[in-house]
């Protein structure tokens, strides 16, 4: 018989083996459940029908009929690839009209559309500061941020989360760099609470910094017209770069950069994610549109996921699962259920999965070790009968203490 295994020569990568053993060990292992439907509340999951609280697609529009048919007629009018970057093979008219409506929407001067989100972070961040310039980005800011931020090669500071007053400390003395950047989430994507933006937009004012608002879970939820926290809070004119996903509530994919127009051309000029990356196929920008023009047109899409998602942290709390944010400025749609390790996080989501309900355990690196959680994540097509299946199969299962 013939064994692989006597055969195997050592190869300098057997140490991914060891690697992934020790994470398996750790509970820390991640695999993918194949899906086998559109992207909604109820999906196919591994074989098994399940009702899901798993995506970001908070307004319902991923798979919205209006989404699929502006793709296809894009796609029949602009084909399908962008066949380069679009400073070399032409920024083709849907993403520049998509770009047009953006910076409408959120009343600012010019927006600029990147492959993704994480490409708008990275590429942002590094266009703007750089060798003697120093951030300060909030402890559970984005990876994308994180990862925009060592790249950029400035001095990063990262202060403790929502700490305004901390940073007020570092930034009331002259720093001696040459610019200074403060970055933060509105709404914490793990946690799902806010960060004080009126004290870190006084704070950017006061000490000349710039300031950079990523909206990602935001955009499209909070705010009377849908353009994120900023909205809400009335602080448009004090926030100077604000960034936003287009594959979260507006249920697509790519991201965005709104402000000046300087910044937007200053962006086209000098950032690498945008200059030496093959624009996102227009179909995807046909589609955006689509979703913006139901973000216009359909309010109670966010008005009824805010109303919900009160309702369902006030029940939760009843039944003492604490979720973190309940007393923000804004009671979002990201409910996390702290279970402290990633063995209990685990547990708590496979005995929900037995239920028919998936709801993914969240644990180290996307948070810190002892705070592994249920992330439960609400839409507006969750309707009232598959909340209360949640409820009810939260009462039975053991809540870890
Ligand atoms: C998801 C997310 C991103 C990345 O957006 P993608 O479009 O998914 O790449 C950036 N920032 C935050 C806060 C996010 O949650």
């Amino acid at each position: 018989m013939f064994d692989p295994s006597e055969h195997r020569v050592a190869s300098p990568l057997d140490w991914l083996d060891d690697e992934l053993d020790q994470l398996r060990a750790a509970q820390l292992g991640r695999s993918r459940r194949l899906r086998a439907s559109a992207a909604g509340p109820e999906i196919r999951l591994d074989g098994q029908q399940v009702i899901s609280f798993a995506s970001n697609d908070y307004l319902g529009l991923a798979s919205h009929p209006n989404l699929a048919s502006a793709a296809r007629q894009t796609a029949e009018r602009f084909g399908w690839g962008a066949a380069a970057s679009p400073l070399v093979a032409g920024h083709d008219e849907p993403t520049a009209a998509l770009e047009a409506e953006l910076a409408a929407w959120l009343d600012t001067e010019a927006a600029l559309v990147f492959g993704s989100g994480y490409a708008a972070n990275v590429s942002t961040i590094t266009a703007l500061v750089g060798r003697g310039d120093v951030v300060y980005s909030d402890e559970t800011n984005h990876a994308s941020i994180i990862d925009g931020c060592r790249l950029s090669r400035a001095q990063v500071v990262v202060y403790p989360h929502g700490n305004a007053a901390w940073l007020a400390d570092r930034l009331e003395a002259p720093s001696g760099h040459r610019r200074r950047l403060i970055v933060t989430d509105s709404l914490f994507s793990m946690d799902g609470d806010v960060a004080p933006l009126e004290s870190l937009a006084s704070l950017a004012q006061a000490s000349g910094s710039m300031l950079l608002v990523d909206e990602a879970h935001a955009t499209g939820v909070c705010g009377a017209r849908g353009t994120g926290l900023i909205e809400a809070l009335g602080l448009e004119h004090l926030v100077d770069i604000r960034l936003g996903t287009l594959s979260k509530s507006l249920g697509g994919v790519g991201g965005f950069v709104a402000g000046r127009r300087s910044l937007v051309e200053w962006l086209v000029n000098r950032s690498r994610g945008y200059i030496f990356s093959t624009a996102l196929p227009p179909a995807c920008a046909g589609a955006s549109r689509a979703a913006l023009a139901l973000v216009h047109a359909e309010p109670q899409r966010r008005t009824v996921l805010a109303d919900r998602a009160r309702r369902l942290r006030a029940r939760l709390a009843k039944l003492g699962w604490l979720a973190i944010g309940n007393d923000a400025a804004w009671a979002s749609q990201i409910i996390p259920l702290i279970c402290g390790s990633a063995e209990a996080a685990l547990a708590a989501s496979r005995a929900l999965l037995e239920r028919g309900l998936y709801v993914p355990a969240i644990r180290p690196p996307s948070v810190a070790p002892g705070s592994s959680r249920l992330r439960v994540a609400l839409s507006y097509l969750h309707d009232e009968s598959m909340i209360e299946r949640l409820l009810s199969a939260l009462a039975e299962i053991d809540r870890p203490t």
